[in-house]
């Protein structure tokens, strides 16, 4: 994937040595958030996914349109499950532990969601994805890839861990508030 750097994936390399030091110690940084959220919203013996950052480049399409600040990618076949981040939510650490306990509730969905017939959606959902996404349009979008119990989910996990329900639902930097 070579071909796809670009100007942003040097400029990505220097603000993570800027903030971190060194690659690994932010991903060290990954691994403890990774390793302490995962048991907490997934349960004591869920296997925990593996963490990585990616350059910017491979976060957009073909027309340069923004796609993701962070993805999450089911175990399949030999691969293990994963947790993607971009530049854009590794500069500071709040975010990242925001980022991390959202994907982690796929995660949760993609390991039987454990529990999700106890949970109840709350009743300011609407309000909160209205303040957080703005454009009924926008908030349809996401709704076709988070479910209900996606959202109830996250309301427990907002509760358990302190982290507010709207930012855990969408933690991008620059999202409406
Ligand atoms: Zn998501």
């Amino acid at each position: 994937m070579s071909e796809e750097r670009d100007e942003d994936d040097c400029a990505d390399e220097e603000l993570i040595l800027a903030r971190w030091g060194s690659e690994d110690a932010l991903l060290d940084h990954l691994m403890r958030v990774v390793g302490e959220l995962c048991p907490a919203i997934c349960g004591e013996t869920a296997e925990v996914p593996v963490v990585e950052v990616r350059p910017s480049s491979l976060s957009r399409g073909h027309f340069g349109e923004h796609h993701a600040a962070a993805e999450y990618e089911p175990a399949a076949r030999e691969w293990p499950s994963r947790i993607i981040l971009f530049p854009s939510v590794v500069f500071d650490k709040a975010t990242v532990r925001t980022a991390i306990a959202h994907e982690l509730v796929h995660h949760w969905e993609s390991l039987g969601a454990h529990g999700a017939e106890s949970l109840r959606l709350p009743s300011d959902t609407e309000a909160v994805l209205s303040q957080r996404f703005g454009q009924p349009d926008r908030i349809r979008r996401w709704r076709s890839g988070h479910s209900d119990r996606f959202i109830a989910k996250a309301a427990i996990v907002s509760a358990q861990l302190g982290l507010p329900f709207g930012q855990i639902l969408n933690y991008r930097p620059g999202a409406a508030r």
